[in-house]
């Protein structure tokens, strides 16, 4: 995944949300928070890094970037258990069963947005 048009797409997301919120014009962003799943394909250092060079010029100028990275979480299907595992190890962790739908970890989620004082 190209993080440089990932930023441009979370700032573009960001852009359009506060367009829907009057109330908000004219107000700066101070932070931005975005999950990354461990098999988004997303690299969140290079997310961090890039997004300084996305923002400039963008309601998202001098913001925040906050990275929460999520691994990949499975559920079993044959004993229940939900837990996480790593990234090329999809199987229960409990009874080895392959039979594991994933829950969570391929996901590129906006999950909070602060603005400035106005
Ligand atoms: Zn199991």
């Amino acid at each position: 995944m190209h993080e440089l048009s990932l930023c441009e797409a979370l700032i573009s997301t960001v852009r359009r949300q506060l367009a829907t919120r009057p109330e908000y014009a004219g107000r700066r962003i101070k932070s931005l928070k975005v999950t990354i799943g461990a098999l988004s394909g997303c690299e969140p250092d290079l997310l961090a890094r890039m997004f300084p060079h996305a923002s400039p010029g963008t309601v998202a100028e001098g913001a925040e970037l906050i990275v929460d990275f999520q691994s990949a979480r499975v559920a079993c299907e044959a004993c229940g258990t939900e837990r996480d595992v790593a990234a090329n190890l999809l199987v229960c962790p409990k009874c080895g069963d392959q039979g594991v739908k994933l829950v969570a970890g391929d996901e590129v989620l906006l999950t909070g947005l602060t603005l400035a004082e106005a």
